[in-house]
């Protein structure tokens, strides 16, 4: 179970420069830290570790250094993976603290205008399903009108600075409204709630109706509340933690549902941001592989044999943040004859990180390396992930190399073993 890790109120006030002054004071400047953070290691600078950025997070706090291009760059680099935080024995809450420290800066930053706008566009689109839901009907005919192959060899992706975030887009489907309630067949054993994500509608559809296939075949019905929203992960990392507390207050709302079990997700991305929010959720929060591997039942279902290697990306959110590793590789020993291996460099991050592969993409694209030279290395024929974020960037890396690798949620794996469709 996840409990609250007791990240202090976002309605707290955090963006006092005292409470991140004290914070980063914490910091006894040990470097236990440094050789863990991934853009140190790509870029062996101190600026660019997590010990030289609370060095410089305190320095502008106190208005001891400038703000200046070159340190908003060292600052945006990081990728809020909190590997620092795993490694340190004085428990500087690093996330937190950048959150913060980002939010602090931006009144003070100076965007280009067309980057205000997109920025706005952006919050507003992922709090609002339905103008979410008006962006994924575009691009699904974008896609499935041919039109995607036309633009894509035109070369006006490139000339207007779209090449990379389109490429990162996975094939859509036409996707079902899941809200409601969906009954268990067979012998009842309880309700839970399903947590959508709100990009992950979009993207991630067929593992979220996989995991409500397997739920419901053992017998656990699923409410997936109307009412729920973004986790308001992506405001909150960049700088707009107001939108980020309001989402928070939205979804405990939603999710204040009497009777049910416990509140699933199949986004560690999401999770790890619910997780922490204030005001806490209602009922516990699981990661679906979590309450799987818990869940009765199993001796209902048969699962269909795999004789593959199966490689499991750990995300840092599951690492890092919910500390939830084991769940996916003991779910996915359900499949008969599959291999279970972990990737290699699975204590580094791939580059996704939310928004950071758009904002990012020199770097982003430096650690997507290392994850496809994991891959090949690894034989695995399937590569095992429980955050959408990092599927469709390990997609569009191995989807640039020709490499035919499935990337799936473990439960989309398991609903097709289990002779789902729609995994
Ligand atoms: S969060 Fe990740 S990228 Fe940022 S300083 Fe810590 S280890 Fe480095
Ligand atoms: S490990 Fe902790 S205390 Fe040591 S330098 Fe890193 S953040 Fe500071």
């Amino acid at each position: 179970m996840i409990q609250n890790s007791g990240r202090p109120s976002l309605s707290g006030n955090p963006l006092q420069a005292a409470r991140l002054i004290e914070e980063a004071g914490r910091c006894v400047a040990c470097g236990l830290c440094v050789p863990h953070c991934p853009t140190y290691r790509k870029t062996l600078n101190e600026a660019d570790s997590p010990r030289g950025r609370i060095f410089m997070m305190a320095a502008l706090l106190e208005q001891r250094l400038p703000l200046s291009p070159e340190v908003l760059q060292h600052l945006d680099l990081c990728l809020t993976c909190r590997a620092c935080e795993n490694a340190c024995p004085s428990k500087v809450r690093y996330g937190w603290l950048v959150d913060g420290m980002r939010t602090w800066l931006e009144p003070q930053r100076q965007r280009p205008s067309s980057q205000q706008r997109l920025r706005r566009v952006a919050f507003e689109t992922l709090r609002h399903p339905q103008r979410l839901k008006g962006a994924g009907w575009l691009l699904w005919a974008y896609q499935k009108s041919g039109l995607q192959q036309l633009v894509r060899k035109s070369g006006l992706l490139a000339a207007i600075g779209l090449k990379q975030p389109e490429a990162l887009l996975p094939t859509l489907q036409k996707t079902r409204d899941l809200h409601g309630i969906h009954a268990a067949s067979g012998v009842p054993r309880g309700t839970v709630a399903l947590f959508l994500g709100c990009v992950a509608q979009l993207t991630d559809a067929p593992t979220l109706s996989a995991a409500i296939f397997i739920l419901n075949r053992l017998g656990y019905s699923v409410d997936v509340p109307h009412a729920q929203t973004c986790c308001g992960a992506l405001h909150q990392h960049n700088g707009a933690l107001d939108i980020a507390l309001a989402l928070a207050n939205e979804n405990q709302r939603a999710f204040s549902i009497p009777g049910i079990q416990a509140i699933l997700h199949a986004a560690s991305g999401c999770a790890a941001t619910l997780a922490e929010q204030a005001p806490p959720l209602p009922a516990p929060l699981l990661d679906i592989s979590t309450f799987l591997n818990q869940a009765q039942g199993w001796e209902q279902v048969k699962l269909a044999p795999l004789e593959h290697a199966i490689a499991v990306h750990e995300p840092c959110s599951s690492r890092n943040v919910l500390h939830d590793r084991s769940a996916a590789y003991q779910l996915l020993q359900h499949i008969p004859g599959a291999r279970i291996l972990p990737l290699a460099g699975n204590d580094q991050c791939c580059g996704a990180a939310g928004s950071y592969a758009l904002a990012q993409p020199e770097m982003a694209d430096l650690l997507l390396r290392d994850k496809i030279e994991a891959i090949k290395a690894s034989g695995a024929r399937i590569i095992a992930t429980s955050n959408p974020g990092c599927a469709m960037h390990l997609v569009a890396g191995l989807r640039a190399e020709g490499m035919a690798i499935e990337v799936l949620h473990p439960a989309s794996l398991i609903a097709r073993q289990m002779g789902y469709e729609n995994a």
